[in-house]
């Protein structure tokens, strides 16, 4: 074995990981918009799901799926990986029940305010609509990507065709495939036919449906193994604007089975087997009762509160977080630079600390 070959081996195996014997060597990041820690931590709402308040076109269809007696068995049904896999092996943050706030600063409780704050670490009051406007802010997965360990290992997926101008991806230089772009598919037939899907399913001006945004970030993990994924997805808050409690509860419980999908995927390839860290959150919360479940903003103060789920080979597996410290949306980005072994608040000192509790 040459020399160079024992390198490689020894770096694909994560001999050359982080100080402290941690193991994480790549990060995914999955958001869905505006999805409430109400349906995360209770299930299905039992005053949204009719007809009169949640627009529900089959109700006994979708009580068949997601109604349970209890709060528990109802979350369970909505989100099985989430309370299977990540509650267990993992964490939740932001259960208002059992006394764990998580919740956004930057007083908006819309979505670029939201994500600007998740994915730079801080608030900005310069940043006031939702307008696609470059984002002055250098975005951790930009940090990450200018490091020469990260260089072209970076990449982020949504549907929104706002995050392009949030991340300012023609700054940050990382790919960024948003909205209705077609990714770039030279060669590759079933990426070709995701973009043609994208496309010929358009509901919405400003975003596809979420699978083949999803699924097209699982074929570029699959062939371009980056250590830092960003996947944004946005059903879950368009769904509720429009009123329609059934096909937010469906695409909530889609983004679940994305969840699985990815991890069992990445444990199936040697490069991210045991060495892989996903977090979950959302860019803000929602009303509550009918008709603010639908909506959120300043105007609807308890749209402030989010949740956060995060499991992976470094972080204890203390579950369900109760009476728990608060913890906010701008201590996600710190939280995937130091799960890689970065130091995100030497860079940005105003960003929120890692989320505590992160590492055994
Ligand atoms: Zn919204």
């Amino acid at each position: 074995m040459t020399r160079r070959f024992l390198l490689q081996n020894l770096v694909a195996a994560g001999a050359f990981a982080q100080p402290g014997g941690r193991k994480t060597r790549n990060v995914f990041l999955v958001s869905t918009d505006g999805l409430r820690w109400q349906e995360v931590f209770r299930g299905a709402d039992p005053a949204l799901l009719n007809k009169e308040q949640g627009h529900v076109a089959d109700l006994p269809a979708l009580k068949a799926s997601y109604w349970r007696e209890s709060p528990t068995q109802r979350r369970a049904a909505l989100m099985p990986f989430l309370w299977s896999a990540i509650a267990r092996n993992g964490q939740l943050w932001g259960n208002r029940d059992l006394g764990s706030d998580a919740y956004v600063t930057n007083g908006k409780n819309f979505s670029y305010p939201g994500y600007n704050e998740l994915l730079t670490g801080a608030p900005d009051d310069r940043i006031d609509s939702n307008d696609k406007k470059p984002n002055p802010n250098i975005n951790v997965f930009e940090w990450l990507h200018r490091k020469p360990a990260f260089r072209d290992k970076v990449a982020a997926f949504a549907a929104w065709d706002c995050l392009p101008f949030i991340l300012n991806a023609p700054r940050a230089g990382f790919l960024v495939n948003g909205g209705y772009d077609p990714y770039p598919a030279a060669g590759n037939p079933h990426l070709s036919l995701l973009n043609r899907v994208k496309k010929e399913t358009a509901l919405w001006d400003a975003e596809p449906m979420d699978a083949p945004v999803y699924l097209t970030a699982l074929e570029h993990l699959r062939t371009k193994k980056p250590r830092a994924l960003y996947i944004s997805l946005g059903e879950t808050d368009e769904w509720a604007h429009e009123g329609r409690y059934d096909l937010y509860l469906q695409a909530a419980h889609r983004v679940d089975t994305y969840l699985k999908e990815l991890w069992e995927t990445a444990q199936s390839m040697p490069e991210y087997r045991d060495q892989t860290t996903l977090l979950v959150a959302v860019d803000h919360g929602r009303g509550e009762g009918s008709p603010a479940w639908r909506s959120h903003g300043a105007k609807l103060a308890e749209s402030k509160y989010v949740w956060f789920g995060v499991m992976g080979p470094d972080t204890p597996p203390l579950g369900e977080r109760g009476k728990a410290p608060p913890v906010t949306e701008s201590q996600v980005a710190a939280s995937v630079a130091a799960l890689l072994g970065e130091d995100y608040l030497q860079f940005r000192p105003q960003a929120g600390k890692p989320l505590p509790d992160l590492f055994r």
